[in-house]
């Protein structure tokens, strides 16, 4: 039978005219089309091609006004928007994130990646992600809640337990999903498992804390097993010094791997000889008070370096902890000429597509995001069925299901990205996290 095959950029410039001014939306699409096309075409399927296109738009786009007083009791305006991008295979289900970056495009490339992410996990959730571009930076904890409150007043109509369940992500952690949660419940009366990453004390599972930053490095673990090879005494760059950070850190240096940088916005930490638990600890304290890395500067033992970034640091293995597009192709020439040997995506998307292409023509291994830091999303769909359950599953559990979670991830990208060359993870986590989620709609009959 005829096959009219999908050609890649035509489909690239359909979406872009039917996304116009979306970069970020655009980056994360031609990063998956660019691996799934390939492998629908040498499949000639054409139920899979109608599908990719379906994907290319998300179910609902929700965007509203959040109005809030600061603390000179001015109002105040911000964005907030829900993109909810399929619910295919189950509750829609993805973080909301509170920073100045925000806007339909970031938002559009998190619910989508969140989307292929999910469906990699096995566990039953659609995806979707949300946010304002509030800036809590230099804002007092009384207007943090304050505007907490205000967004979840807009945006409780749109969720349920049973329609869209969002978590954190940058900028909303345990202490904001405390506040919104609360104001989910005055709102509609209903305590409910709606909101993920809860204190254990009113519904949270133990370990979410933990979850993605432990997911990475039991990921990262899987890789290195297959290279023969472990993470002991492997140096590690890491960028960033919030939750996914620290939680990397934590369980690198519990594997014997050396810690030698951590970063904010103001520049890197570099600790030449690798950094301790201890010291790790302290950094932690200090970052919960909202300080700065660069207050810590002249400790024993640490360089701060103002301004830059910590890629140009020689180190085996790399991890941007960090924010979108924060790994650039000048940084990926550094770690190619410093010999790394493998990138761990642990932020979403933190490579640029020119950084991509310069470490995987380098034969730099790159793990991608959608796999590296799935681990975080898994843990809170294992909150969602302990709610449904109402039970506590001990953290030897909830541990053991994220390894296994882990595990199956590094399995489907071996099932779809190893040949003879070696494996592509990028192409096995792209084409695994679509191949799934187009066998549930093909049922639906969207074909
Ligand atoms: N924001 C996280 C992510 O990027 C977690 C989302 C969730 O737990 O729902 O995967």
């Amino acid at each position: 039978m005829a096959y009219n095959a999908l050609e890649t950029d035509r489909f690239l410039d359909e979406f872009t005219k039917r996304h116009p001014h979306m970069p970020e939306f655009h980056q994360a699409m031609a990063d998956v089309a660019e691996d799934v096309i390939p492998h629908i075409n040498a499949r000639r399927n054409e139920n899979e091609a109608r599908i990719l296109r379906y994907l290319s738009s998300p179910d609902r786009v929700i965007s509203f006004r959040v109005t809030w007083q600061d603390d000179d009791n001015r109002m105040r305006f911000n964005q907030g928007f829900r993109v909810q991008y399929s619910n295919a295979m189950g509750v829609y289900k993805g973080g909301l994130r509170f920073h100045p970056g925000v806007d339909a495009s970031v938002l559009h490339f998190l619910a989508f990646e969140q989307t292929l992410k999910n469906s990699l996990t096995g566990l039953p959730m659609g995806g979707a992600k949300g946010g304002a571009d509030f800036d809590p930076k230099g804002r007092s904890d009384a207007e943090i809640r304050r505007f907490c409150q205000a967004f979840m007043t807009q945006l409780a109509r749109h969720i349920g337990p049973d329609i869209d369940v969002p978590a954190g992500d940058i900028g909303v952690g345990i202490r904001e999903i405390a506040w919104m949660f609360d104001q989910y419940r005055t709102v509609t009366g209903h305590f409910s498992g709606v909101l993920t990453g809860k204190h254990p004390t009113f519904g949270g599972s133990c370990f979410r804390e933990e979850a993605t930053g432990y997911g990475c490095v039991y990921l990262a673990q899987e890789v290195m097993k297959k290279r023969g090879d472990g993470l002991e005494g492997k140096s590690c760059t890491l960028s960033g010094a919030g939750n996914v950070a620290l939680h990397t850190a934590r369980k690198l240096i519990d594997c014997d791997a050396k810690v030698i940088t951590l970063s904010d916005s103001d520049g890197f930490v570099r600790f030449p000889e690798g950094i301790g638990r201890e010291t790790l600890e302290q950094i932690a304290d200090h970052k919960a008070q909202r300080g700065r890395l660069e207050a810590l500067a002249g400790e024993e033992g640490w360089e701060f370096h103002s301004g830059e970034k910590p890629w140009s640091v020689p180190a085996d293995l790399a991890f941007p902890c960090a924010t979108q597009n924060e790994l650039k192709e000048s940084d990926a020439r550094c770690l190619v000429e410093n010999g790394c040997d493998a990138v761990f995506e642990a932020a979403n998307m933190p490579c640029t597509s020119a950084a991509s292409r310069v470490l995987r023509e380098a034969e730099v291994i790159l793990v991608p995001s959608k796999a590296v830091n799935a681990g975080g999303v898994a843990v809170s769909g294992m909150e969602i069925s302990q709610n449904r359950m109402r039970l506590r599953w001990p953290v030897e559990r909830v541990d053991e299901e994220l390894r296994k979670v882990m595990t199956d991830i590094h399995e489907a990208c071996l099932e779809f990205g190893e040949d003879s060359r070696g494996v592509d993870y990028k192409r096995g986590a792209n084409i695994a996290g679509f191949s799934r989620l187009a066998q549930v709609i093909d049922y639906y009959g969207v074909s």
